[in-house]
């Protein structure tokens, strides 16, 4: 029977497909498609990580003292009958075969399997015995994950599924780049965690904050997505399924309308030309952010490089991916953040578990306690800045400190150049995000530092209404159009021009059509989004003439009633 689940829209488009569940072990694993010609590599992997496991509880058999109780050799037993039994060493690897898709994902699906056929059993012994299950599958999951492979090259063949899953994690995401799911739905998240933004960033649709989609939809299922208005239905019926195909049918058209606009100027009706940037995570992304006409790139997010992998890239093979992208965007700037993990973009070995890892050591607090890996990065960065116009973001900036130390560490990066006569570009710009309240407020001393600011609102809205952008519990509080986010706004591009100094905005709310008259009238003229977004903006930005909106922007500033706000907004988006 259909029923009908309410999220976050956060990735628009109709998506009608059937239901693949992503696991729900407690370890983390990638999920992707593998090419025709891994598959052997992969089995292989695969038998590899059982034979280890095998080899690790024969050990441990071998090393149970005399006195220990005897459930323990008993116990050793089941898990060792667990592993060696085919429905967990051999279905797994016709997983792999039929639906070419990675070793882990593979073993927790058929893990998923095997736990839905112990809830149907009666004996509550037996049932019990699905965390035995459970355990043997992540012992093989830690095996997997000790030694990854870098990502295989993918090919698409999952266009009519859509993943359902509990969470998934931004690393998670990246391994789905430029593969095919008809969708993505998720219990958790809000719209500017990084799974959203990296959901967006693939092109389709996506509904997260569904608290319990996991549990509701079995796999197979037929379901509908509206990643614009935060729907999934489960199971439609045939008048459902009629209008949604339609629906979906209007929103491919609109879509390849808008593709026309990706030559044309980007200038408002009379005349004020407004830049659109990019913002990417891989090199790849640049192909994206050309098609859709960026006039550069405005946010690289370079931790991604450092993802879905063991062990960090060194100064060369970064060097390397920096120097790809400035030479694919020939004459236009691309501004490459530096290393920004910790909170919901953790990386192992680097990032601790604290207790509130958003409130850590994360972004440029994590560089500058971390000198080598900073160095190293800074050094690739002004290496790749011989081949094209780089300048260097710094993220999440709170006092002038940081930004002496920040500035220190670059004079040293490029010192150790000359020293070794390699060239870069000795006058590269270098400038801040503004994603804390505290570096909003100062941000006039922040804009006569630096060669720019870059406003990040997915986390100045973080910190300023005190919501945790990747906990769907509070993501309806999430609200960009606060008075307070205004304020910061505005006071941050007043500083700049105040400071002569460009500002643009990277952050969720530059790629939201909804809000591009609001920022033209805060005075924003650079606009920094995923690739996906830009082309609805320019639409707007087409239409809007400056003399209005400019009118309207100053009151809604001075507006603090919500409902005024609302109907002022609704007037200036007419
Ligand atoms: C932001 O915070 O707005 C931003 C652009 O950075 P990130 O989303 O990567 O934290
Ligand atoms: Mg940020």
């Amino acid at each position: 029977m259909s029923f009908t689940l309410h999220g976050v829209g956060v990735s628009p488009g109709i998506a009608i497909g059937v239901a693949r569940l992503a696991s729900h072990t407690r370890i983390e694993v990638a999920h992707y498609v593998l090419s025709s010609q891994f598959l052997d590599k992969e089995i292989a992997r695969f038998d590899d990580a059982i034979a280890a496991v095998r080899n690790e509880m024969e050990q441990l058999r071998g090393q149970i003292p005399s006195n220990a109780p005897a459930e323990l050799p008993a116990f050793l037993d089941m898990h060792q009958m667990i592993l060696n039994d085919s429905m967990l060493s051999e279905v797994p690897k016709q997983l792999i075969r039929s639906q070419q898709c990675n070793a882990e994902w593979a073993l927790t699906q058929q893990m998923e399997h095997l736990l839905a056929q112990f809830d149907a059993i009666d004996d509550a012994y037996l049932r019990e015995r699905k965390a035995d299950v459970v355990q043997v599958v992540e012992r093989v999951l830690k095996v997997l994950l000790g030694h990854p492979d870098n990502l295989p090259s993918t090919e698409s063949n999952l266009a009519d599924c859509i993943l359902v899953a509990h969470d998934l994690s931004p690393a998670d995401m990246i391994g789905f780049k430029h593969q095919r799911f008809a969708a993505f739905i998720t219990d958790v998240g809000g719209a500017t965690s990084h799974t959203a933004i990296l959901a967006r960033s693939l092109n389709i649709s996506s509904v997260m904050a569904l608290h319990n989609a996991h549990g509701l939809i079995r796999d197979n299922e037929i379901i509908i997505v509206d990643g614009e208005q935060g729907v999934v239905i489960v199971d439609p019926d045939d008048a459902e399924l009629e209008e949604y195909q339609l629906r979906q049918t209007q929103w491919v058209i609109e879509h390849q309308k808008l593709k026309r606009l990706s030559g044309s100027r980007s200038a408002t009706l009379d005349g004020l030309d407004i830049e659109l940037h990019a913002n990417i995570e891989l090199p790849r992304d640049v192909a994206a952010a050309k098609e859709a006409g960026a006039s550069g790139i405005g946010l690289f997010r370079s931790e991604f490089l450092f993802m879905n992998r063991s062990g960090w890239p060194d100064e060369e093979e970064q060097f390397e991916a920096y120097r790809e992208v400035a030479q694919a965007m020939g004459d236009m700037p691309v501004t490459i953040r530096t290393l920004d993990v910790g909170a919901d973009k953790p990386l192992g070995g680097l990032t601790e578990v604290t207790l509130n890892p958003a409130l850590g050591k994360r972004a440029i607090r994590l560089c500058l306690s971390e000198s080598a890996m900073f160095h190293t990065q800074l050094r690739a960065i002004l290496r790749a800045s011989h081949y094209g116009r780089i300048k260097i973001m710094i993220p999440m900036l709170c006092n002038l400190q940081e930004l002496r130390l920040t500035h220190a560490a670059i004079a040293r990066a490029k010192a150790s150049l000359v020293e070794e006569n390699l060239p870069f570009d000795p006058g590269i710009e270098v400038g801040g995000m503004i994603e804390v309240p505290a570096a909003a407020l100062m941000a006039q001393s922040f804009a006569e530092r630096l060669d720019f600011l870059s406003i990040g609102t997915n986390d100045l809205i973080q910190y300023t209404l005190a919501i945790d952008r990747a906990d769907d519990g509070v993501a309806y509080l999430y609200d960009p159009m606060h008075p307070a986010v205004l304020q910061l706004l505005s006071v941050t591009l007043r500083a700049g021009e105040k400071a002569g100094k460009p500002v643009s905005v990277c952050g969720e709310m530059a790629g939201d059509p909804r809000l591009t008259r609001l920022l033209l009238g805060l005075g924003l003229r650079r606009f920094s989004m995923q690739s996906a977004s830009l082309l609805s903006v320019k639409q707007q930005i087409l239409k809007s003439d400056m003399q209005k909106i400019v009118l309207l922007v100053q009151k809604i500033l001075r507006t603090t009633d919500e409902d005024k706000l609302e109907t002022l907004i609704a007037r200036l988006n007419q």
